[in-house]
């Protein structure tokens, strides 16, 4: 992000651009010609993504059972789109079943759902997602926000249909950039009315990322050397090593957690490599002891959102953030932190429960 700016239009930066298009297809899997990233976070990726597939009345379905599909249902609405929730309790998935029921009760244009709900720490069955989707004629929309890059999601093999993501989690770029990527149904839906956003209008964003690359807005070179260049690094790991690496380091600090006399949130066939929920013990202060990590080691993790606000931990494994070592870190601090607290563990428990889990894979 330090190296001398570009111009937006400066023929030395198209390069970049192709390679960063290129680089995102390989990390979503796809061989959609349409890959980018939007100049915003990951919320201008679900506005960019819903806005461009409908207009107002078409009906959307969205699987709910977090926050953040809660905000894909919001902007949907407020896009003017027909939104039926199909809901499951916070900390489980959606039943594809529930979803079958209601596309084949009447037929909705997209079906919507997150891929890992970052406020619950829960993995969605997107794959089932995909196969009703595509039984009863609907497109699939995806939020890879919290698994891009770190938790596999073959968009054309499960025939996603337009999806989005964000830089800051399992890309670890700096926020700031939403990459999205959409199939030729997408792009090639009729339309009454142009998209409603200009500035997220996929097809005029293309013609600036992809040929003839002319001026739409002035892009933020900087972030674009950035995901750049965490693209470069996420394919020179190799895409299935980084999957077995965020898989690995989210169980053993599950094993570790729970070695701990903790519970953990997410029922274990669900449970996302890039987030670990645990719940928040009774007579401990979740807050503080989320402050005494921060300010005692420097650690960062964060409290639940809405309904789980107080009743939940969530411990972000995205990126780079999540190795071995951090774990253990995490670990040796929550001891401290509970131990302040009053709550009673084995000490020591967490670290050793985590090291057998994490030796048991370098053994294999
Ligand atoms: N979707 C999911 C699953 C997320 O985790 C987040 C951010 N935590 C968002 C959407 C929104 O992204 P942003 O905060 O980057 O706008």
């Amino acid at each position: 992000m330090v190296r001398p700016q570009l111009g937006h239009m400066d023929p030395d930066l198209m390069p970049m651009l192709e390679e960063t298009s290129a680089l995102l297809r390989r990390v979503f899997q796809t061989a959609n010609e349409l890959a980018f990233p939007i100049s915003g976070t990951g919320t201008a990726g679900m506005e960019a993504c819903l806005v461009n597939t409908l207009e107002p009345g078409d009906r959307i379905v969205v699987a709910v059972s977090g926050f953040f599909a809660q905000r894909i249902a919001e902007v949907a609405a407020r896009a003017g789109a027909d939104v039926e929730v199909v809901e499951a309790p916070w900390g489980q998935a959606v039943d594809p079943a529930d979803l079958a029921r209601t596309l084949g009760r009447r037929r909705a244009k997209v079906l919507a759902a997150t891929h890992v709900e970052t406020s619950t720490g829960v993995l969605q069955p997107v794959q089932e997602f995909a196969a009703i989707a595509q039984e009863h004629g609907a497109l699939l929309l995806v939020d890879a926000v919290a698994s891009l890059g770190g938790v596999d999601l073959p968009v054309d093999q499960w025939g996603i249909d337009i999806c989005y993501s964000g830089s800051q989690k399992c890309l670890s770029a700096p926020p700031g950039m939403a990459p999205v990527t959409a199939n030729d149904r997408v792009r090639r839906l009729p339309r009454a009315h142009p998209v409603r956003s200009y500035y997220l209008d996929l097809t005029l964003l293309w013609q600036y990322w992809g040929h003839p690359h002319a001026y739409h807005h002035t892009v933020p070179v900087a972030f674009v050397f950035a995901i750049h260049e965490a693209l470069r690094l996420t394919v020179e790991e190799g895409l299935p090593a980084r999957f077995a690496r965020h898989a690995l380091n989210a169980s053993a600090l599950g094993a570790g957690l729970e070695a701990l006399g903790l519970r953990l949130f997410a029922p274990a066939p669900l449970r996302a490599p890039s987030v670990v929920t645990v719940e928040v013990p009774v007579g401990v202060d979740e807050a503080r002891v989320r402050e005494r990590l921060l300010t005692d080691h420097g650690i960062e993790i964060a409290g639940g959102l809405g309904p789980l606000r107080g009743r939940i931990w969530r411990v972000g494994l995205m990126g780079h953030s999540s190795q071995d070592r951090l774990v253990l870190l995490l670990l040796t601090a929550l001891e401290t932190a509970l131990a302040s607290e009053g709550f009673r563990f084995e000490p020591g428990a967490g670290m050793a429960a985590a090291s057998r889990v994490l030796a048991a894979s370098s053994a294999a």
